[in-house]
């Protein structure tokens, strides 16, 4: 990108600090960049108010303080301002990184571009959650951020098959960066479909640290058993090297 359109704007919900409670970075402090707008529609969604495309952007300085609206669509100027106001209010220096999140921020990949490249400079490293359906997208952003965080769903959990070919092609592209793979279980996982998805991922890198995330109950959906959860690693182990089982622990902290 030769010069960094700063007015482009994208449908944010809300800019604000928390502990990321998800998969390899779960503990640390970041500032999250939650997109609006997503193309899935999983059962279990967390983020349900970030998939409509209506509403306000909320922005925080501080963790607990009260949150100010900034209208819809954000500029990227707009959004890297806000990113900028709350780690200078982190006078501890607590923050370790940012996340661009959702909702899905590959629906919006010249904005994604756009904005970790303005948010280069502050020298945190700058990661991606995105649900792992848009290789293409992700090709596009990858030049301008370090990590890429593929939630992979999988057709039990969904109630319905996905593109099992943008899946396989995604985690190439992505293993460019850093990657690693988070997997929401129900209670409807099969072991077989299981195998399939650890040895997609096996394919591309067998040390691609892999989270096994029970679903926190939404919706009527329900976590598989923890033994269950012991027997998807053990099967995980036979394709992979790092599969570990975790929930989501922000909402143990009541945390957003
Ligand atoms: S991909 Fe994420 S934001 Fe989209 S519906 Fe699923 S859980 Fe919600």
């Amino acid at each position: 990108m030769a010069e960094v359109d700063a007015g482009l704007t994208a449908p944010l919900a809300e800019i604000f600090t928390s502990i990321q409670g998800e998969a390899l970075f779960a503990g640390l402090q970041q500032v999250f960049v939650r997109f609006r707008g997503c193309d899935l529609g999983c059962p279990w969604c967390d983020t349900p108010a970030a998939r409509e495309l209506d509403g306000d952007c909320r922005a925080q300085t501080r963790p607990g303080a009260r949150s100010s609206a900034m209208p819809n669509p954000v500029s990227v100027a707009d959004a890297a301002e806000a990113v900028r106001r709350i780690l200078e209010a982190d006078e501890a220096g607590a923050i370790h990184s940012i996340s661009l999140t959702g909702g899905e921020p590959l629906l919006y990949p010249d904005y994604v571009a756009a904005l970790a490249a303005t948010l280069q400079p502050l020298d945190l490293p700058i990661m991606l959650e995105t649900n792992g359906q848009r290789p293409g997208e992700l090709r596009r952003v990858l030049r301008f951020i370090d990590w890429v965080a593929a939630d992979f769903k999988l057709d039990s959990a969904m109630g319905r098959p996905l593109d099992a070919d943008a899946r396989a092609e995604f985690l190439p592209v992505a293993q460019r960066k850093r990657a690693f793979v988070k997997i929401v279980l129900t209670d409807a996982a099969t072991d077989e479909e299981l195998l399939g998805v650890f040895a997609q991922i096996a394919a591309v890198d067998p040390a691609c640290p892999v989270f096994l995330q029970p679903v926190t109950p939404v919706g009527g959906a329900r976590p598989p058993r923890g033994l269950d959860l012991m027997r998807f690693r053990a099967l995980a182990l036979r394709y992979l090297r790092d599969v570990r089982i975790m929930p989501q622990i922000h909402k143990l902290l009541g945390l957003p």
